[in-house]
């Protein structure tokens, strides 16, 4: 299994709705993918219809009682996607963690059982707490969405610095896939200046695809579905499926069924 973990520290940048896209994308090709919600806010959870009522077990168990993988996943209604849900609860893992010997291995762990996925999608919450650390210590590679702003490369240059923190301490073999730009808006001046302005400071790293600001997409959680599901021609939905292809193209082959 290949795990992606979908961070950036920023609030609102589009993490959420890029971890449920781009796991139903990955899922349509014919992969099984487990996507998991390492946010407390739950919105990935939400996002893919699963009521609050409805997780029994979910990232908390995972983390903090070591609960056995297969037992936090709950099925989606998309064919080929499962998700590990989260609740409230996960608000405390970053206190009852603490005390805990390598907690910043606790996902890694967990993801060493083999339970037949072959891609997981991390969603990280707005920070660079220990939940993210779990998923960066976990993940084989990182994916960060990037909303074309003002302070967008600032925040980056602190999101790398710790990269580079959790390939020295936990996980050298941790990559970084690519940076997605998101809720582009091809009227406002200043996203075109900060988009050309990453692209030459980043290079390839910069997908070519671009996720347009989209209602659509804004929409879609709100119904329980992904934007593929709800509306899959909408510019948001073609943007994700580009997003996809150009993702699958630059994994490592032998790691998946696609
Ligand atoms: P958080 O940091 O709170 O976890 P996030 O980075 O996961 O946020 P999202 O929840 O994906 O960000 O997006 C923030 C808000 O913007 C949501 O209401 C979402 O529906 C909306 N949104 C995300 N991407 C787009 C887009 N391309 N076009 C329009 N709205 C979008
Ligand atoms: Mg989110």
């Amino acid at each position: 299994m290949i795990s992606i973990a979908i961070a950036n520290q920023k609030g609102g940048v589009g993490k959420t709705t890029t971890a449920i896209n781009l796991a139903t994308a990955l899922a349509a090709t014919g992969s099984k993918v487990l996507l998991i919600d390492l946010d407390p806010q739950g919105n990935a959870s939400t996002g893919i219809g699963i009521a609050t009522a409805d997780r029994e077990r979910s990232s908390y168990d995972l983390l903090v009682d070591a609960a056995p993988l297969r037992s936090c996943v709950s099925k989606t209604r998309i064919p080929g996607l499962d998700i590990i849900p989260a609740t409230v609860d996960l608000s405390g893992a970053e206190i009852e963690l603490v005390s805990v010997e390598d907690r910043t291995g606790r996902l890694r762990d967990s993801l060493a059982q083999e339970i037949g996925y072959d891609i997981c999608v991390i969603d990280c919450p707005p920070s660079l707490g220990l939940l993210t650390l779990n998923a960066l210590t976990a993940a084989d590679t990182l994916l960060v969405p990037l909303q074309c702003e003002f302070f967008a490369l600032e925040g980056l240059s602190h999101l790398l610095q710790t990269v580079e923190r959790v390939q020295q301490r936990f996980n050298p073999d941790l990559g970084i896939i690519g940076v997605a730009l998101t809720m582009y808006d091809r009227r406002n001046r200043l996203t075109d200046l900060v988009s050309e302005d990453v692209r030459s400071c980043l290079g390839d790293l910069v997908f070519q695809a671009t996720i347009p600001r989209n209602v659509r997409l804004s929409e879609a959680p709100s119904h329980g579905l992904p934007a593929l599901v709800y509306d899959h021609s909408c510019s948001g939905s073609r943007a994700y499926i580009a997003l996809a292809r150009e993702l699958i193209a630059r994994l490592p082959e032998r790691k998946i069924a696609a």
